[in-house]
């Protein structure tokens, strides 16, 4: 054997054994693949795995095995577990070749014709993620959304990849599995949920768990090993009289109860602070009809029904994804329902193609596409494309909030003339008029909800109806960023705002000509460059523009450039000292209010959405490439994430002495739904603190009370105090600090 290209010595005996193996694996590829086959695609399937096979002879995995067994691998889960057909296969096969052997794209095409190539140049774009900084590693991310709005199969064939990595991470160094399980954990699950692919998504976040917190997996894992017994004779107790019933009334259906992944029981345990033993929704039971067409939806609630009959349902959980599915495709009806021994359950009851559907995702969306409305699948494609119009600048951000989209949970907004709209959970009013139309969004002042009049900052609840309140002289501003949540929405604000931005230091550039001609004074590079290095400005626009909004006014000018000296310390003129910057407030008040350790130009900052820090809270800046620094609390939930990966773009902040500005900031309340309960809140808030309040929202359920509460405080201090004061209120069983 050729020994220069690897230096592990191999015996016959073993060639031949994983000779056997590489076959076998083919055999069973082709078995998997068969459904999709048509006349002389095993052919083809033949001459791909002959030259992938050839391609990577010399080559093995970090594991030793032959590289081969990678790509076959990915194409069995490309068949079997997607099932996708032929071409994906394909492409699942030589996925690695045209990276990382001498196999070129034109051989590729050559072979196998223009779609395949594409799907590879696709895919070898993609690869190289890993060695790349963050922000590269970003925009590939953002290549690849790209590339799914182009050929889906791309992100098909590179999730089964991703998959099969996963599989096989024991094999890579400590380092290498923390940044693949966490690269898997922050974009590919939510990309393979939003993508309809559940089984796959939730293999993609337990092996990232496992690497990511080995110690919860094990427990959860062994726990979940340790209660089987019980568990399943629990099912057993459950799901008999419903079968008999169900059998009696001449259904065709498969009914079994399926445990909940080790990550989404992890993520109770943590969220919510609780043992394994106090999780109740370890397991759900799932009902699969078969049933076809026009009785689809009728069966499904004739089941619900029996279900029913037999124990009694939690109203507040009963969601309809039959008559409005989910935008990714998903179709089921949930109930939860009481058991005889006092356990809810989840009850999943949906027919054998919308199982299909959720399980395999967009495949079985294509199989079936002739026989269905029109799915949100082609309307979220849609919406990627329209995000991916306005090409922002950093595409870190781009991802962040695209990402929050992926997972977001969907609420459903009528307009006036009845029309429903899909939104992600969290938006607000300002969010559904960016939905409508970019043109509604940028001159929106409010919005009428129920016909009642609410702020644009107002978070939509499902079955609103919205109507939206628009004036000719508004203007975007920098603020709405902080509370609108769509990708859509936010990047056409950005472009708006950088649009006005323009606009204004055009109006600045003819202000400050206008005075230097009034002045006699001559404009020339030299005194540009002057007034650019004494604000601790970087372009001649940003002058423009600060001139234009009056932060910096002709009188400072004047002396900056008639006296070689450092004028006096004026109160409207950006501070300087060489370590410190003064930062001012954005709305335009003078008070200053926080300083940043700095040797760096920029001064824009803004408080993050996420913790709302105010003054007394320990913070940190963060500088980002289009807002500026962004301020956040040391224990914001964001932090580990932010100084783990940029610590480099992590500055110093803090806050000054006392202030008069108030500040936003979230508090939790929870307690016993009490009549009184509201109007005792508002009284302390208003009346007794003088508190101003921005927004309250709440939760009612099983006669639990949860309220957020959106409040301008002064600092923490004051915010201890309202939080004590309304623990005092009747019901009010908990008070805490909002995070997120
Ligand atoms: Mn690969």
């Amino acid at each position: 054997m050729a020994s220069t290209a690897s230096p592990i010595v191999i015996s016959p005996e073993q060639l031949e054994e994983e000779r056997k193996t590489i076959l076998n694996q083919y055999m069973a590829l082709l078995r998997a693949g068969k459904p999709f086959m048509r006349k002389g695609d095993r052919k083809l399937i033949r001459a791909a795995f002959e030259m992938a096979v050839e391609a990577h002879k010399e080559m093995r995995r970090k594991s030793g095995e032959p590289y081969i067994y990678h790509p076959i691998a990915v194409a069995q889960i490309v068949a079997e577990e997607i099932g996708l057909g032929t071409t994906s296969i394909i492409c699942a096969l030589l996925h690695d070749t045209v990276e990382d052997t001498d196999i070129t794209l034109q051989d590729v095409e050559r072979e196998f014709g223009k779609t395949v190539a594409k799907i590879i140049d696709g895919l070898t774009k993609l690869s190289g993620l890993h060695n790349k900084s963050s922000s590269q590693q970003a925009e590939n991310f953002r290549k690849m959304l790209l590339t799914l709005t182009d050929d889906v199969r791309v992100i098909l064939v590179k999730l089964a990849d991703r998959l099969h990595n996963m599989r096989t991470l024991d094999s890579m160094a400590k380092e290498k599995q923390l940044k693949i399980a966490s690269e898997t954990q922050y974009l590919y699950a939510p990309l393979a949920h939003r993508l309809g692919l559940y089984a796959i998504k939730s293999e993609l976040e337990d092996l990232a768990m496992k690497y990511l917190e080995p110690d919860l997996y094990k427990m959860i894992a062994r726990k979940l090993r340790e209660t089987k017994a019980k568990r399943d004779k629990f099912i057993r107790d459950f799901i008999t009289p419903l079968k008999k019933e169900l059998e009696s009334q001449g259904f065709q259906f498969e009914i079994k109860g399926r445990p909940k992944s080790i990550f989404s029981i992890g993520n109770k345990i943590k969220k919510q602070n609780i043992s394994f033993e106090e999780v109740y929704d370890l397991f759900a039971i799932r009902v699969i009809l078969d049933s076809e067409g026009e009785q689809e939806k009728q069966d499904c609630w004739r089941v619900y029904s029996i279900v029913t009959d037999y124990y009694p349902p939690n109203p507040n959980r009963l969601r309809d994804w039959i008559s409005t599915p989910k935008a990714n495709g998903y179709e089921s009806l949930h109930t939860t329902v009481m058991s005889p021994s006092g356990k809810w359950v989840e009850v999943q009851i949906r027919t054998r193609r919308m199982d299909e559907l959720a399980e395999k995702g967009l495949a079985a969306h294509w199989k079936y596409k002739t026989n269905t409305a029109d799915s949100g699948l082609d309307e979220w494609l849609e919406k990627i494309r329209e995000a991916l119009e306005n090409p922002e600048p950093n595409a870190l951000e781009f991802i962040d909030d695209f990402k929050l989209q992926l997972y977001a949970k969907e609420i459903f907004i009528f307009t006036p003339k009845g029309d429903l709209i899909k939104l992600p959970g969290g938006s607000t009013a300002l969010d559904f008029a960016f939905e409508i139309h970019s043109d509604l969004g940028a001159k929106c002042i409010g919005a009428k909800v129920n016909h009642k009049i609410v702020p644009l900052s107002y978070e939509l609840q499902n079955g609103d109806q919205v109507e939206i309140i628009t004036s000719n002289i508004q203007k975007p501003n920098p603020d709405w960023l902080k509370f609108v949540i769509t990708a859509k929405a936010k990047s056409k604000i950005k472009q708006l705002l950088k649009e006005n931005r323009r606009k204004e230091a055009e109006h600045g550039k003819e202000i400050f000509e206008r005075k230097m001609r009034n002045a006699r004074l001559e404009i020339n590079g030299d005194v540009i460059n002057k007034l650019l290095k004494h604000f601790r400005l970087q372009y001649a626009h940003d002058l423009y523009y600060m001139i234009a909004i009056e932060k910096i006014d002709w009188v400072t000018i004047k002396q900056v450039l008639s006296e070689d000296g450092i004028p006096e310390k004026r109160e409207n003129r950006i501070n300087e000292s060489n370590f410190e910057s003064v930062v001012k407030s954005r709305s335009g008040k003078n008070d200053e209010w926080l300083v940043i350790d700095d040797k760096i130009d920029r001064i824009d900052y803004s408080l993050a959405n996420c913790c709302t820090p105010i003054p007394g809270d320990d913070i940190f800046g963060f500088i980002t490439v289009s807002e500026g620094i962004k301020i956040h609390r040391v224990n914001c939930p964001n932090a580990v994430d932010l100084l783990s990966k940029y610590g480099y773009r992590v500055v110093k902040a803090k806050w000054t002495g006392q202030q008069e500005v108030s500040f936003l900031a979230g508090i939790r309340i929870e307690g016993i739904d009490d009549i009184g309960i509201i109007s005792g809140i508002s009284q302390v808030i208003s009346n007794d603190l003088k508190v101003n309040m921005r927004s309250i929202s709440v939760i009612s359920n099983d006669g639990m009370f949860e309220g957020k509460l959106m409040v301008y405080v002064h600092d923490t201090r004051h915010l201890e105090s309202l939080m004590k004061k309304l623990l005092t209120v009747k019901g009010v069983l908990k008070v805490s600090r909002l995070d997120t």
